[in-house]
């Protein structure tokens, strides 16, 4: 059992709070991109592909469009379509009567399932709701969801009916899920508005006291939310920052006394922390 006096401390006495989330918060949660339940939920894909998970699989070059987008068709249909989970939920009920913003590189749409305000979730590496031109031709995103259920009651032996294999309206090139992979990634306007809304919420609330409150971000992409919060701490005096990670807890010498490092589950971390509030 871990102390929580001072966490209850500073998150009862926050002005604002921005949540940086990363794929511990997801896992944490049963979304599950590991190997676990894929043999059990896609036997079809491990038979004809070899697949053995969903994160890797997501990298493999599909000979045809048809076969492509079946497989991408049944991966966000199991991802995205997980309701919101309770750890999801808790988090919501954490921070809901308080000045909060959210920056995530998570791609699974849990935060705006959960609750949270849409102008308030910048989802920073995209969406598995959405697909996008994959050369970047334009700077529009168009919804996948429905197209997904379509690609899925006109599925046969891993792949699609042809006329439902979508193509960009604008250059008749391939398209592709919104996940940033490459010099493409398409950020549209809500993108570049929610990123301003970022950096606002930061200008307004840094010389007040803020709480980076940091879950589950690693070293994968730690230039996203990890190093910049560490130099926000750094550069204000009323910040804190709050992380939480049951592997990778490093923190930069200057910063420990403005940071509290909780070697915990994300989801355990907020269950308690819901108890104060
Ligand atoms: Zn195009």
């Amino acid at each position: 059992m871990k102390d929580y006096s001072k966490i209850k401390e500073v998150i009862c006495n926050a002005d604002a709070i921005i949540i940086g989330a990363g794929a511990g918060l997801s896992t944490s949660a049963g979304i599950n991109y590991g190997t676990a339940d894929f043999a059990k939920n896609f036997p079809e894909l491990v038979q004809k592909y070899q697949m053995t998970d969903m994160y890797t699989s997501s990298f493999y070059e599909f000979k045809t469009e048809e076969e492509r987008w079946s497989y991408w068709a049944k991966h966000i249909n199991y991802l995205y379509n997980i309701p919101a989970t309770n750890v999801y939920k808790n988090l919501y009920e954490l921070v809901k009567n308080k000045e909060y913003f959210i920056i995530t590189t998570n791609v699974d749409g849990q935060f705006l399932k959960a609750g949270f305000a849409k102008e308030k979730v910048f989802e920073v590496q995209g969406s598995l709701s959405k697909m996008q031109c994959s050369v970047g031709c334009h700077q529009k995103l168009y919804d996948v969801l429905p197209l997904v259920q379509e690609m899925l009651h006109n599925e046969k032996d891993c792949k699609i009916s042809s006329d439902l294999v979508p193509y960009c309206p604008r250059c008749g090139e391939k398209m592709e899920i919104n996940l940033r992979k490459d010099a493409f990634f398409v950020e549209d306007a809500h993108w570049h508005k929610l990123h301003d809304e970022y950096e606002r919420f930061i200008q307004e609330n840094k010389n007040k006291k803020l709480v980076l409150l940091e879950l589950g971000v690693g070293f994968n992409t730690p230039s996203i939310i990890r190093f910049p919060f560490e130099s926000i701490t750094s550069k204000y005096e009323h910040v804190t920052l709050i992380r939480v990670n049951d592997k990778y807890l490093e923190i930069a010498f200057e910063i420990q006394n403005k940071s509290i490092l909780v070697k915990e589950d994300c989801g355990e971390f907020i269950k308690q922390s819901l108890s104060f509030v």
